[in-house]
């Protein structure tokens, strides 16, 4: 992920240019798509650390973009509506938009929205951090040791990545796209048969110490 990189969908030139100028001033490197399509495209090349959305666009609007964004990333979202209306705000957070600026807007106001939303997230990162203990397992990802019923397992890079991730959302049942998107990351074009090839290494490496089940037509969930 680049560091401090926004990515700014919106179609009027003027309000692009001054938002992007205002941001850049702040530190943020800024990069602008005129319509949705470009915008989706950016953000899977460019991997952002926040993305700034306009609902209002020439293709696919705002909240659309939203969407399929959410089903490939959780990149943290800033909806522009374009009026006060509640209807949006509600349509926006719903859809899995992080925050919204009415407009128009001061551009402090969106820079402290853009600060708030990161902080926000920073923090999820620590708690990503946390050592976790499902069952028989305990995993720290600190110094990304496994234990086993007591006993250290090794696991390779991947094999701990989607061991985490799945006692992070240990009793959730996980699909197997979702898997590969959040453990191998948004721009890897795998099958989801890897995943199925790392949680059978799993199973054997852990032994009984945890069950991973699977669920029909889904993918995998890890017993609580
Ligand atoms: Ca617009």
């Amino acid at each position: 992920m680049a560091a401090r990189s926004i990515v700014l969908v919106e179609d009027e030139d003027s309000i692009a240019s001054f938002v992007a100028m205002y941001l850049e001033k702040e530190g943020f490197t800024v990069q602008v798509a005129a319509d949705g399509e470009t915008g989706l495209d950016l953000v899977r090349s460019q991997r952002p650390q926040l993305v700034i959305l306009d609902v209002m666009l020439p293709d696919i609007d705002g909240f659309e973009v939203c969407r399929r964004l959410r089903r490939e990333s959780d990149v943290p979202v800033i909806m522009l509506t374009a009026r006060d209306a509640p209807t949006d705000k509600v349509v926006g957070l719903e859809i899995g938009a992080d925050d919204y600026v009415t407009k128009p807007f001061d551009p402090r106001e969106l820079v402290a929205r853009v600060r708030s939303v990161l902080r926000r997230y920073a923090r999820d990162d620590r708690d990503r951090e946390r050592p976790l203990q499902v069952g028989g397992v305990a995993l720290d990802p600190g110094s990304r040791e496994v234990e086993a019923a007591g006993d250290p397992v090794r696991l390779t890079a991947k094999e701990f990545d989607l061991l985490h991730y799945l006692m992070l959302n240990a009793g959730l049942a996980l699909s197997r796209n979702q898997l590969l998107e959040e453990v191998w990351g948004f721009q890897f074009a795998g099958d989801t048969r890897t995943v199925d090839v790392h949680v059978n290494q799993l199973r054997k490496k852990l032994g009984g110490a945890v069950t991973i089940e699977t669920v029909r037509g889904v993918g995998y969930k890890l017993r609580r």
